[in-house]
């Protein structure tokens, strides 16, 4: 990770080497804590980020499924976001706002411990590199199961439901797989370590319904979206593994992956499809400006010129 200046932490900027925590907060034990992944774009206007709102949406929704009250708003979240991005200066970058519950006592309930809350921000080229996002990847159907509903609330972005998708992609990443596919324990295709899955068959497009112990993701509404305004069919619903082995094409989306071909699920080549290409396409033009169909997904400080 490339560091930066500075980080927002409880309602001031500091200096990166100072954004530290003690060994005894409670996020470290047990995992309690929310975040969010959200990009940053240089576009012709500055730099806009992408669905601000709707991510810090997300992180206080995943909150409330923790029960834990978040003491800054969404507004505040804003707000704040725009100051460290104006501070560490990048037109382009990753952001990470993450909420936790801190140091006092280590009994499991959060009881009263405090609630931390941080926003970094750092330079994040494509996650499953650029080759991947032209090229494709490789995925393994992981051994290890999506963490089901009435485990963990899928919909929370939370920071101990990684380690489910940790074991996966390294379960994967020493097969020698690019990325993991998690199966629910029906059998379902879930999604990625990190990202959404989506399957094109025969000119129509689809995903596993949000009911999948899937996070609601947000460049999944986006490219369902697209999608839709292109004029492919866009069905959610349940899919198996063999369906990801006939399929035509197959991609991942996410803030940090964007939209990433599968060229292989396990040993079945697929290739890169012309749907693929057509969405990532629309996608890229969307965050960077370069189309003003989404104009309003893309949100600049109060500074910036607004968009139409
Ligand atoms: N699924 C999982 C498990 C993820 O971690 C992510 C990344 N946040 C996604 C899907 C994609 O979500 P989004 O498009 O909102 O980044």
């Amino acid at each position: 990770m490339q560091e930066l200046d500075k980080i927002w932490r409880n309602g001031e900027l500091v200096d990166w080497a100072d954004a530290t925590i003690h060994v005894g907060t409670h996020a470290l034990h047990y995992g309690s804590g929310v975040f969010e992944g959200i990009r940053c774009y240089e576009t012709s206007k500055g730099p806009a980020v992408f669905r601000l709102t709707d991510h810090l949406q997300r992180l206080h929704d995943s909150a409330r499924l923790l029960t834990m009250e978040i003491p800054y708003s969404v507004e505040e979240l804003r707000a704040a976001s725009f100051e460290l991005l104006s501070a560490n200066g990048l037109p382009e970058c990753y952001l990470r706002p993450i909420a936790f519950y801190g140091y006092g006592e280590l009994g499991v309930s959060a009881g009263s411990n405090p609630i931390e809350t941080v926003i970094m921000s750092w330079p994040w080229g494509a996650y499953l590199g650029e080759d991947g996002l032209r090229n494709g990847i490789s995925a393994k159907i992981s051994s290890w199961q999506r963490i089901g509903p009435n485990v963990i609330p899928h919909a929370a972005k939370a920071t101990g439901i990684y380690v489910n998708s940790m074991l996966a992609v390294n379960e994967a990443n020493r097969a020698g797989y690019d990325e993991a596919i998690l199966l629910t324990a029906d059998g379902y295709v879930a999604d990625g370590s990190g990202e959404s899955i989506f399957v094109v068959k025969g000119g129509r497009i689809f995903t596993p319904s949000l009911a999948t112990s899937i996070l609601h993701g947000i460049t999944r509404d986006t490219v369902i979206q697209i999608a839709q305004d292109i004029g492919y069919p866009v069905l959610e619903t349940n899919l198996i593994r063999s369906d990801l082995y006939l399929a035509d094409e197959v991609f991942m989306t996410g803030t940090a992956a964007e939209v990433t071909p599968l060229r292989a699920v396990d040993d079945v080549e697929l290739g890169v499809g012309p749907v693929t290409l057509e969405l990532q396409g629309a996608y890229l033009d969307t965050v960077r400006g370069r189309s003003d169909r989404w104009a309003q997904w893309r949100e600049y400080p109060a500074t910036a010129p607004a968009e139409a």
